[in-house]
């Protein structure tokens, strides 16, 4: 006979932190924007403008951080190259980085924080065969996140060409398609603080440079002088178009994360989504809603 009052008692207690995620959201993002915080000790979502991050888009940079997995797993981490702005050589030749001075000579961790498309396009045919669709379902990333009912299933290549696998590696072929919601679940499972990703070994050194994405590379407009943030940007392609949107990816603090989320800006860059974060983040961490 009290299970009644204790149902009543858990819903009004429920209600009002819900409202109070739901004013934190609107009052840290511009209308366009969207964005999902995830809770990830209690593995709660929390959405703003939810539609857009149900569909799928190419995951542009953010993906990079897949292919470094790989690199890392296929002992390759150590690897450097030189960007002069364009691809001179092989089958991504002609294709341009998106600093077109070029970043200089790289390593994977400088790659990551400067988010350097040559890089990528020179060391990734060094990957086996299949060695980023083995990361891909290592991560999960076919499955459904299981935190909205209307998510889309991401579309994952069966099988790549050399060509596709370079373009794969930026986050930019015409056969990877994700929703933001995936993005978020990558940004939980980087945390490395996500109970349901606790089994999948993440290379620490992919965390560290997302924290110097934030800290001195594409993402600095997300960075508090308060909070020690990790995040990737992602700027790609529309589907069906030639114009750009951003991603921005993060977890939060850097030592024993509490939070990831994902934003999305629908006219923008990587790192426009990054400078729509610093507020949310900061919203975040200095009200400490648990609920
Ligand atoms: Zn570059």
């Amino acid at each position: 006979m009290f299970l009644p009052l204790i149902t009543v008692i858990c819903l009004s207690a429920a209600l009002p932190a819900q409202n109070e995620w739901n004013e934190l959201l609107k009052n840290s993002l511009a209308p366009k924007d969207a964005a999902a915080v995830l809770e990830l000790k209690e593995n709660k979502v929390h959405f703003y403008n939810e539609a857009q991050l149900l569909n799928l888009h190419r995951a542009g940079s953010v993906f990079k951080l897949i292919t470094a997995a790989a690199l890392f797993e296929a002992g390759l981490q150590d690897m450097e190259a030189d960007c002069h702005g364009e691809q001179t050589a092989g089958l991504s030749a002609g294709q341009r980085c998106w600093l077109r001075a070029g970043h200089g000579h790289m390593d994977l961790r400088q790659a990551i924080t400067k988010s350097c498309n040559v890089y990528f396009y020179k060391v990734s045919p060094l990957l086996p065969p299949g060695a980023l669709q083995r990361q891909m379902a290592l991560w999960n990333l076919d499955k459904l996140t299981g935190w909205h009912g209307e998510e889309a299933r991401p579309l994952l290549p069966p099988a790549l060409t050399a060509r596709e696998v370079a373009d794969c590696a930026i986050g930019d072929c015409d056969n990877l398609f994700v929703s933001g919601l995936t993005l978020l679940k990558l940004a939980a499972i980087l945390s490395g603080n996500w109970a349901p990703a606790k089994d999948l070994n993440v290379p620490i050194e992919l965390r560290h440079a997302m924290y110097r994405v934030v800290e001195q590379g594409t993402a600095k407009a997300a960075k508090d002088s308060a909070y020690q943030i990790a995040g990737k940007t992602g700027t790609a392609r529309k589907m069906g178009s030639w114009r750009y949107e951003g991603w921005f990816i993060a977890f939060v603090p850097f030592e024993n994360p509490r939070y990831a989320l994902v934003v999305y800006t629908p006219d923008g860059q990587g790192k426009d989504a990054a400078a729509a974060a610093n507020k949310l983040i900061k919203a975040i961490m200095e009200r400490g809603i648990s609920g």
